[in-house]
């Protein structure tokens, strides 16, 4: 057996045992165990992990450890200002899309609400999910660290809070996605893309208040479901902007740690 020690940083230090968190793990480990194995070892799924660093230098999954190693885990952290060598995944989510299980369905409305393509599954098993993220190439979102486990799984986020709207805000800052908020673009109801449809081609579907007190609308090419900007508009539109002002979290201590 050879012996490596461990330093999780940040968010990574809730999947550790209360013993552990922010201090050194030293870990016993077969001498061709991959670090993959080892980071689940430590209850915390690979998905959460952005960069590894064994003795400060930047490696992989598949990376094998001698012993001594010292090897510092960073969380996903899209804002993190690092050169591209240093990212453990090889393409960043820039046009990131999203795939919510069974227990987020308001998050993925919500998204849908900012623009966001994401699909809402609540009826199929955990290999189906897997399935879909990797062929769509949809960033899994879940309250189920197990799941996030799953060897073949390449993007999964680990959704913390318990409120749909704590959650959003919490992933817009965790993947800095405030600069790529496109609200009102996008169907809430079954993520289809919305597009402006003449007044008279949808007249007959409105309610008489609204046929009076509105001009511009825009229909849904997926459902057909016809959207205008109605009361809530106004009170939506103030909360994108709080919502795009959301820092990123971590910035500064991401920067120190470095
Ligand atoms: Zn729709």
């Amino acid at each position: 057996m050879a012996r490596a020690v461990f330093r999780c940083y940040a968010e990574l230090n809730d999947f550790l045992s209360p013993g552990r968190r922010q201090r050194d793990i030293e870990l016993e480990h077969a001498p061709e165990a991959p670090l993959r194995h080892l980071i689940e070892t430590l209850g915390i799924p690979r998905t959460e992990v952005e960069l590894i660093l064994v003795n400060g230098v930047s490696v992989g999954l598949d990376r094998r450890l001698a012993e001594g190693d010292r090897v510092s885990l960073y969380p996903l952290f899209e804002a993190l200002d690092v050169s591209p060598e240093l990212r453990l995944r090889t393409h960043p989510l820039r046009d990131p899309r999203f795939l919510a299980d069974a227990h987020l369905g308001k998050l993925a409305r919500y998204l849908r609400l900012l623009g966001f393509d994401a699909r809402f599954e609540n009826d199929c098993g955990d290999q189906t999910l897997v399935q879909v993220a990797r062929a769509e190439h949809r960033i899994l979102l879940t309250r189920d660290r197990a799941l996030l486990m799953r060897r073949e799984l390449t993007h999964g986020c680990y959704i913390r809070a318990g409120s749909p709207w704590n959650q959003l805000e919490g992933l817009i800052r965790r993947l800095d996605l405030g600069r790529l908020l496109r609200p009102f673009t996008r169907c809430m109801r079954c993520n289809g893309v919305l597009a402006s449809v003449d007044k008279g081609a949808v007249v007959g579907q409105l309610p008489s208040r609204v046929r009076d007190a509105f001009d511009l609308f825009w229909r849904c090419e997926g459902c057909a479901q016809v959207y205008w900007r109605g009361s809530h508009y106004q009170r939506l539109q103030r909360r994108v902007a709080e919502l795009r002002a959301l820092t990123p979290c971590r910035a500064s201590l991401y920067k120190l740690s470095l």
